[in-house]
């Protein structure tokens, strides 16, 4: 017979490894952990949505929704996409939800996949993951400050050293189209060096020229107007009280007057969290105000601000955590196929108490067990050999120390104490 061929994942998405993926849980709880102190609930989303959602919240003109979006047909022809951010599916839970009556300063935050057919390329993956938080109901500065507060902390917590804050002000529906007059203008008179996504940007939604990718396209954007010098008074005092609040709580920012978000229903505030060494896609996350979200989504006119970090991104430059990769303390070695049952009482016993316990097959030397043991990191062997079985006593062996402690556990001893006998002697030290 044929041995049948590997089936290999689609391309652009892949597995997270137990390594991996225990970093991942150490970035989810801290944020779990850091959150919850500000009040946020965590919210579960779908990550199947309708396809206009995405239209109506993330603009038809966006390269998102034109280029990048999981898109097909239900069996009933209902246009379905896999999600390829988590704000709008907040604001339709919130709306839906009926938290917009009951709870209108909700604070949400969500984790999980996201999907965007992007060229794949370094720690860019077309299903990636986030971790995100959105408050809404509040347009006052003390909401943004706070956020960023949370968002400076967390990356903290995490051990993410490298990271800048970058901020600006991308105006609202009173100074903004003054501002889109100006770069347009400034567009049409550098249309040549311009890309042909560009010259259909400056018409639709000429702020988009600002965060082109095409090298020429940002050579020309480099002295094209800033919104800084087009915010009406509301706006400017919006942004000069987030920065008094962030000055207050000693979160260090930049000021960045290009940061503009891709997507149409941001206002005033915007920031990107960027980290050295990232290579030229360095955005670990980013965010904003969008208070014309709601609305636009059929709720009431309700304003929020919210951020997204990518994991995988984050992942690579968080420091904090490599105290998190468990090797078993124990691993139980069964000498002899009669061993194999006491072996495996031994271990449940252990692991009910909270003792991570690696546990080898037997039928192989003691000097095979005792290297399967090494290799997996652990501090102690329990070795079960005919010896250890007759006196109902396990031997410890020291696979730092390279020591023996003969008959050391007795097998049918209170479960409590045999964890609190083996945590005392991985604990100590050499
Ligand atoms: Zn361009
Ligand atoms: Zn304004």
């Amino acid at each position: 017979m044929e041995k049948p061929a590997a089936i290999a994942a689609v391309k652009g998405f892949r597995d997270v490894l137990p390594e991996e993926s225990r970093r991942w849980r150490a970035l989810e709880e801290a944020a779990e952990r850091l959150f919850a102190l500000y009040g946020f609930g965590e919210i579960r989303l779908p990550i199947l949505e309708r396809a206009e959602l995405f239209a109506r919240s993330l603009g038809e003109t966006t390269d998102v929704v034109q280029k990048e979006m999981y898109t097909f047909a239900d069996r009933d022809d209902t246009a379905l996409t896999l999600r390829p951010e988590a704000t709008a599916g907040v604001v339709r839970a919130y709306v839906e939800g009926g938290l917009a009556q009951r709870d209108p300063a909700a604070r949400l935050f969500y984790r999980g996949p996201m999907f965007r057919r992007e060229r794949p390329q370094r720690g860019r993956f077309r299903q990636f993951h986030q971790i995100g938080a959105e408050m809404l109901g509040r347009e006052d500065a003390l909401a943004d400050a706070e956020l960023l507060v949370m968002l400076a902390r967390y990356l903290a917590a995490v051990g993410a050293r490298d990271t800048r804050l970058e901020l600006n002000s991308v105006g609202d529906a009173v100074c903004r189209p003054g501002f889109a007059a100006r770069l347009r203008e400034f567009g049409r008179a550098h249309l040549t060096a311009l890309c042909t996504d560009c010259h259909r940007r400056l018409e639709r939604n000429p702020l988009r020229i600002l965060d082109c990718k095409v090298p020429e396209c940002r050579a020309v954007v480099a002295a094209a107007p800033v919104v800084l010098d087009s915010l009406c008074d509301a706006c400017r005092t919006h942004l000069d009280a987030v920065r008094a609040l962030l000055d207050q709580e000693r979160v260090p920012y930049a000021m960045n007057p290009r940061l503009v978000r891709g997507l149409d229903y941001y206002c005033r505030t915007a920031f990107e969290v960027v980290a050295e060494g990232l290579g030229a896609q360095n955005a670990v996350g980013g965010g904003g105000r969008y208070d014309g979200l709601v609305a636009a989504l059929g709720g009431p006119d309700v304003p929020g601000v919210g951020f997204a970090i990518g994991i995988e991104r984050l992942a690579m430059i968080a420091t904090g955590m490599e105290e998190l990769v468990t090797a078993p303390a124990v691993v139980v070695l069964p000498l002899a196929e009669r061993a194999v049952g006491p072996a495996l009482a031994l271990s449940t016993r252990l692991r009910d108490e909270g003792v991570p316990v690696g546990l080898e097959p037997a039928g192989r030397s003691l000097k095979a067990l005792l290297r399967a043991a090494d290799r997996r990191g652990a501090r102690l062997a329990v070795i079960l050999g005919d010896e250890e079985l007759a006196a109902g006593r396990a031997t410890v062996r020291d696979l730092v120390r390279h020591e023996d402690r003969r008959q050391e556990l007795a097998l049918d001893a209170p479960a409590r104490e045999l964890a609190l006998r083996v945590q005392a002697l991985v604990g100590a030290r050499p």
